[in-house]
């Protein structure tokens, strides 16, 4: 008789990790205006059915809990019930054997402390507060492009229109179609059946297929004058709006072109000139003026914008690289990424050919720096990182990249000093790592029990963080913490009327979705305290949505050009997407703004 058999998946296994598989999608898909305390008992009773019953805390915690919250859901609970609940999981969270146990107690603990006031809204009610009904990917692009909408004219060829309803909200659509992040696609409801819909390829394809646009209509001349200090996206978004709103803008800006860090950071190979100056004209074509090469604070005081103009925008954006504090970091041959990625479009890079680059960090800055020393012909490229290969902050896909063109990763390393010969880089001594506690969410490293190392480089590119230069704007009065200026949410700055900033000066270095969303905010307050409640709008009518089956279909990927080819030069690097792929991909939109959640109000804003 045989001792031992082969495995084979028991039945009914696969039926299983098929509702797991659905169950991740649906909780990444991550519903909003979903009611926490449904939620926690939802979860609880998931919790309960991997509990092994072994450890009574477990057994017969959880099952106490899910029963009073049931009690409150039915509207039948007490203050002293949702106490109890905290006792009990907090006895759980102590006492379980295992994470299936207080880990679950711990997230009902949590989401008590965060929604304390839901709980007791359903006890004191019998219903629920939160009720928040945006369409997810709406809500999750910072400035709230009606993504259903876009996609739906795209869909049906009207890209002129996809345009002017994109730029209602977000006046960068050509800049956001290339190097967006975007958060839109996070939650994306598509994801409970297949995988997200590719919103930005969509937003690509649609950039590619307009033709000229006319310009954008602007109210009647309102006599209100505004200076925005930073030409970047914050305060070009600011512009256009308050331009289309009838008022008279003028950017200063010290730099030879605008764009801020979008011209003069993010390399050509992922957002070439043309996409960035197409989005440019058509806010200059507004009507906004520029004055360039003019450093406010160095060329005219701030003060005298202030008595110039109505309102003073402030939008300079994190303009300065931090240094590397360890000895050495100040020889030759140690560069600040930001600087070596704008020398090169001022056309004076430097000369990295044949040379062996070490770039310290590992964020998305890093990889830019990285892949562009690549291109400048360094005969190695290594990037180093104190963490490991997932905590890097960079995107997934720009640390594919950089491997795939040929950059080494160095986890698990923290730089000690720089030695030099006759002053310059000769050598990058390094502490190996360890991962260790969690502090702030995530593991920190600390000193390993290993010898130092010593890698043998000719350059060091320091990619460590952006600082902001608002020194002569706290002299002015504007209140800084750390580097970064105070403001309101509305982004008015307290006690200084007339004066407001946005953008990575008040976020700390951000996106720029997000310093589009500042920009948007800003031109809204700007123009209600100058008196007016101008309206933007699109008027754009959005096409019905059709009533086809969904069946499971793969999310579309952008192509990329070969690497062996693409690491030569610096033309773009993403490749279009064809109209197959184009309608497949706007097929793919459930358009929530009529279905589901968000169904209520038609899902959308026309005009803020
Ligand atoms: C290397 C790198 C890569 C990036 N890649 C991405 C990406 O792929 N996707 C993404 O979403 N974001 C990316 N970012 C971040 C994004 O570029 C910024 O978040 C965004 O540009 C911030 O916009 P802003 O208008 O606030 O500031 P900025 O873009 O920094 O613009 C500020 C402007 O103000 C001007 N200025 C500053 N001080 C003065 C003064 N005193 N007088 C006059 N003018 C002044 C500057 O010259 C500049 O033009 C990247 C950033 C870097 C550094
Ligand atoms: S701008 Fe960015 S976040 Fe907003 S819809 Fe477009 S890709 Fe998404
Ligand atoms: S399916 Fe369409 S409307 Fe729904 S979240 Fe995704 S992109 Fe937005």
């Amino acid at each position: 008789m045989e001792r031992l058999y082969l495995k084979t998946a028991p039945l009914g296994q696969k039926t299983t990790d098929d509702i797991y598989a659905g169950l991740n999608r649906r909780v990444n898909s991550g519903e909003r205006g979903v009611c926490p305390v449904d939620i926690t008992t939802v979860f609880l009773r998931l919790c309960q059915s991997q509990s092994c019953g072994k450890c009574a805390p477990c057994r017969i915690g959880l099952g106490r809990i899910v029963e009073l919250l049931e009690k409150i859901l039915a509207g039948n609970g007490k203050l002293e019930d949702l106490e109890l609940i905290l006792t009990t999981a907090s006895a759980v969270s102590d006492s379980a054997d295992c994470a299936i146990g207080f880990e679950a107690a711990d997230m009902v603990l949590g989401g008590i402390e965060v929604y304390r006031k839901d709980f007791e809204a359903h006890v004191n009610q019998g219903s629920c507060i939160a009720s928040n009904q945006a369409v997810r990917c709406i809500w999750n692009c910072p400035a709230h492009v009606d993504v259903p909408g876009y996609i739906a004219l795209c869909g049906q060829g009207r890209y002129e229109d996809a345009i002017r309803l994109i730029r209602k909200d977000n006046p960068l659509p050509s800049t956001c179609s290339l190097i967006c992040e975007s958060p839109c696609e996070k939650f994306c409801r598509r994801g409970i059946i297949d995988n997200t819909v590719n919103i930005r390829a969509i937003k690509r394809a649609v950039i590619d297929r307009v033709g000229k646009i006319p310009p954008d209509e602007c109210a009647p001349k309102t006599g209100k004058k505004i200076a925005a200090v930073g030409g970047g996206p914050a305060g070009l978004t600011a512009a256009y709006y308050l331009s289309r709103m009838g008022h008279e803008v003028t950017i200063y800006e010290k730099r030879k072109f605008l764009g801020g860090m979008l011209r003069y950071a993010i390399p050509l190979y992922r957002l070439p000139d043309r996409f960035l100056d197409a989005d440019i004209n058509a806010i200059l074509a507004t009507g906004v003026k520029s004055v360039m090469q003019t450093e406010i604070g160095k060329d005219i005081p701030f003060d005298e914008l202030r008595e110039k103009y109505d309102v003073v925008l402030v939008t300079i954006g994190a303009q300065g690289g931090k240094a590397l504090d360890i000895p050495g970091g100040d020889c030759e041959g140690v560069l600040l990424a930001g600087k070596l990625l704008s020398d090169i479009i001022d056309n004076s890079p430097p000369d990295l050919k044949g040379k062996n680059v070490v770039v310290i960090g590992g964020g998305n800055v890093a990889m830019d720096a990285a892949r562009t020393s690549i291109r400048l012909g360094a005969r190695s490229v290594r990037c180093l990182y104190r963490r490991r290969m997932e905590d890097m902050t960079a995107l997934p896909e720009e640390i594919e990249g950089a491997v795939a063109e040929g950059v080494e990763m160095v986890m698990l390393r923290a730089p000690l000093r720089v030695e030099s010969s006759g002053g310059k880089v000769e050598a990058l001594v390094v502490q190996p790592q360890i991962m260790g506690e969690y502090k702030a969410g995530r593991p920190s490293p600390r000193k390993a029990n290993l010898p130092q190392e010593r890698i043998e480089c000719d350059v060091v590119i320091v990619a460590i963080g952006q600082s902001i230069e608002s020194e002569h704007f706290s002299k002015c009065g504007i209140p800084i913490h750390y580097d970064k200026i105070r403001t309101h949410l509305s982004c008015a700055i307290p006690e200084m009327t007339g004066v407001f900033a946005g953008g990575d000066c008040i976020f700390g270095p951000a996106t720029v979705i997000r310093a589009i969303e500042a920009g948007k905010v800003c031109a809204a307050n700007i123009d209600n305290y100058l008196g007016f409640s101008h309206q933007i709008d699109s008027g754009v009518k959005i096409p019905p949505p059709s009533h086809k089956q969904q069946y499971m279909c793969g999310r579309v990927t952008s192509m990329e050009r070969e690497a062996l080819v693409r690491k030569n030069d610096f033309a773009l690097i993403e490749l279009p997407i064809t109209d197959e792929e184009m309608l497949q991909e706007c097929s793919r939109c459930l358009r929530c703004d009529h279905r589901g959640l968000g169904a209520l109000k038609d899902g959308r804003s026309f005009r803020w």
